[in-house]
């Protein structure tokens, strides 16, 4: 049974409408019928359909028409299309193919077989459904850093060209943060590089649980070194967070071999001045700025923020 699945029927013949309607609710599928292709496409308006059963000679928009429609718009899922036609010389089982549909069906037609290609439609759908869905898998794969879960340095590049772009356009502020963890090389020689792993995944959680999820972003820079794009923050705002997560990462206990381990971090914090009509400035400006005011707290003591404005 295909429960739910809904079917749009496009058929001008009120008995043939009524009988497909009823053959296609008694298989499980969702049916909604209209009289013509017009109709059938006003309601794409408010809903997709993923099948399309629709007759070939309808008044306003006929079949073929609605093929070339459809596939002419760009709708999220595919639509598979169904055309029903009296019509069975090769030529017009061409042109309907050529119109965009996927697949034809001779009137008188025949139940079993109408459901048999209902069915191929499914599976057709289904197996789109699973690839777009791999696809994403995928994308999202190729955007993260596997040990600690945030994005990785590739989609950094890319997402702080984006983000100087909008606050350039839209007049917006927007900061970074560039942190890294303090003395990290000593934690790796003391408790090993799996120990030293399990700390780069508290430490990203931690600042992930501190950050506004829906809007900033975090990066892994590379090594113990990450990177938090802020945004609609100005540099004061941004100086306040990082000296939020600066306190929270000191705070933090991180049990690993039956012991508590603490670590502190360091962060250099800079901005994006909107109204700059220098064009030059890109996110290795931004970054390079940041990292100076990283260096600036490592020298100066560690477990500090420093910001490239008083
Ligand atoms: P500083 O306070 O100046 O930052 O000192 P540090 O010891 O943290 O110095 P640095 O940032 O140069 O060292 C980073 C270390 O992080 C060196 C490297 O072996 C280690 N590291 C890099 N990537 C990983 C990783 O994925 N897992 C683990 N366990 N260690 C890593
Ligand atoms: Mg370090």
């Amino acid at each position: 049974m295909n429960h739910n699945f809904p079917v749009l029927i496009a058929e001008d013949d009120p008995v043939s409408r009524i009988l497909l309607k009823k053959i296609l609710h008694k298989a499980g599928y969702e049916v909604t019928s209209v009289e013509n292709g017009r109709k059938a496409l006003d309601l794409f308006n408010d809903k997709s359909f993923p099948v399309i059963l629709t007759d070939w000679m309808m008044p306003e928009i006929d079949g073929l028409e609605l093929c070339r429609i459809i596939r002419n718009k760009a709708f999220e899922g595919y639509i598979y299309i169904i055309l029903l036609t009296a019509k069975d010389s090769k030529d017009d089982i061409v042109k309907g193919l050529e119109a965009g549909a996927d697949d034809y069906l001779t009137k008188p037609f025949n139940r079993a077989e109408l459901l048999a290609r209902l069915n191929t439609a499914i599976r057709i759908l289904k197996l789109e459904e699973s690839l777009k869905k791999a696809n994403e898998e995928i994308r999202i794969i190729s955007i993260t850093d596997p040990l600690t879960g945030c994005y990785n340095r590739a989609f950094m590049t890319q997402c702080l060209s984006q983000e100087i772009q909008r606050a350039r356009r839209y007049n917006h502020a927007f900061s970074l943060i560039l942190c890294d963890i303090d003395k990290f090389k000593i934690i790796n020689d003391t408790y090993g590089h799996q120990t030293g792993d399990k700390i780069l995944e508290e430490f990203t959680q931690c600042i992930m649980m501190s950050i506004r999820n829906d809007i900033d972003m975090l990066f892994r820079y590379g090594g113990d070194e990450f990177l938090i794009a802020l945004p609609e923050t100005d540099i004061k705002g941004a100086c306040t967070l990082a000296e939020r997560l600066r306190e929270s990462v000191s705070q933090k206990r991180i049990t690993a071999q039956e012991k508590q381990i603490r670590i502190t971090s360091s962060f250099g914090v800079t901005d994006f001045d909107p109204t700059t009509t220098d064009e030059e400035i890109s996110s290795e400006t931004l970054i390079s700025r940041a990292d100076k005011c990283l260096y600036k707290a490592k020298k100066e003591g560690r477990n500090m923020t420093r910001a490239d404005k008083p």
